[in-house]
């Protein structure tokens, strides 16, 4: 039987494009072979690739002096590549929101003056600091924030109008609501939140900021490079681009980001809402600031959290545990959960709160 999976990440698919990978997989395109299988320099898997940045730029309307590259290492691995790519006055600001943006914070540190100028760590990263009020440095490379807090459940209303290029992890909600990718610098995110299985991390980087790495910076870090050879400087992660590429392709089909936007925000309304009625339940994050992928609650002790845990998993409501850092529950309702989904949650939270008054 297939649950609903509320994982935070690797996390659910759309269980169609699950069904289209499954039915190609022993031949793929007519190749005879599996994806898994032919050579990356193949016009079939060339193919993949080409329009699966299509499919980026065309989603989420990249203006064209914007490089889409599909890299390895995860999002970790993109809080060193940013510094090592951007940062030549050694200096770089950085809004610590959360788990994620701590560590990429922590990263900018090994390459030169990575200055915490907000941080929401005094309310366990319940809220988002005011943009507009925060001390952003006169010769900062960059302004680095994780647009959505994964592990917290907030996320940015609005972006920051800074001097500097912002660069944003959206690791756990790109293409969930509409950006202008004019306004940032640097885009990236691991793709098993919201995009494909795990092992590739888009970047989306303005190709003028990009030309000049540091000279330390490893050959396959530099986003100069990878833009040079299309992705495919050296044997790219070919499954998780292939799924990424289906994905984009039923994005398209249901209507592109701005519909999606909508069924998220619907979904998370109806959870948030029985949430806020709730008396067992309760929701922490500053409501303005609440995430529309990652709804964290609890109830009023660790024990009944517990029971709640084991019960949804045996009704078929999986991976509903909070992070270990929050303890509690967290449902990530990511675009592939269907809204059905959700209902199936929140009637699940109605019964248990009857049996648990
Ligand atoms: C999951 C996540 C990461 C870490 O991604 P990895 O691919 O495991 O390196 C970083 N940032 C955010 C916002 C995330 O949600």
């Amino acid at each position: 039987m297939r649950v609903y999976n509320f994982s935070a990440g690797p996390s659910t698919l759309p269980l169609n494009v699950l069904e289209q990978a499954r039915d190609e997989f022993l031949d793929f395109a007519g190749t005879g072979m599996s994806v898994t299988e032919i050579s990356h320099r193949d016009k079939a898997f060339a193919a993949v690739v080409a329009e699966a940045e299509s499919l980026v730029r065309e989603l989420l309307k990249v203006p064209d002096d914007y490089a889409v590259l599909f890299v390895q290492g995860g999002a970790s691995t993109q809080f060193a590549a940013i510094p090592l790519n951007m940062m030549h006055n050694k200096k770089a600001d950085y809004i610590v929101t959360g788990n994620f943006a701590k560590k990429a914070w922590q990263e900018g540190k090994i390459y030169g003056e990575a200055v915490k100028i907000g941080d929401s760590s005094d309310k366990t990263y319940t809220y988002i600091p005011d943009v507009d009020t925060l001390p952003y440095s006169d010769d900062a490379d960059y302004v680095h924030i994780t647009s959505n807090n994964t592990i917290f459940g907030t996320r940015y209303v609005k972006f920051p109008k800074c001097k500097a290029p912002l660069v944003a992890d959206m690791s756990s909600e790109i293409f969930s609501r509409e950006v202008n990718v004019a306004d940032f610098g640097v885009i990236y995110a691991g793709a098993q939140k919201n995009l494909a299985p795990a092992g590739v991390t888009i970047v989306i980087a303005k190709r003028s900021l990009i030309q000049d790495p540091l000279p330390i910076c490893p050959t396959m870090l530099k986003w100069k490079i990878q833009d040079e050879n299309g992705s495919l400087y050296n044997t790219p992660p070919c499954f998780s681009i292939y799924m990424a590429d289906l994905v984009l392709r039923d994005l398209k089909a249901k209507g592109g980001v701005k519909a999606m936007n909508e069924t998220d925000e619907y979904k998370a309304g109806l959870l948030y809402d029985f949430i806020d009625n709730s008396k067992l339940f309760k929701n922490n994050v500053v409501k303005e600031f609440r995430s529309i992928m990652n709804v964290p609650f609890v109830t009023p002790s660790a024990e009944l959290d517990a029971k709640f845990i084991a019960e949804a998993k045996s009704a078929g409501l999986v991976s509903l545990k909070g992070h270990r850092l929050v303890g509690g529950m967290r449902a990530s309702i990511y675009n592939a959960m269907p809204v059905e989904g959700v209902k199936a949650l929140i009637e699940f939270m109605k019964k248990f709160e009857l049996e648990n008054k």
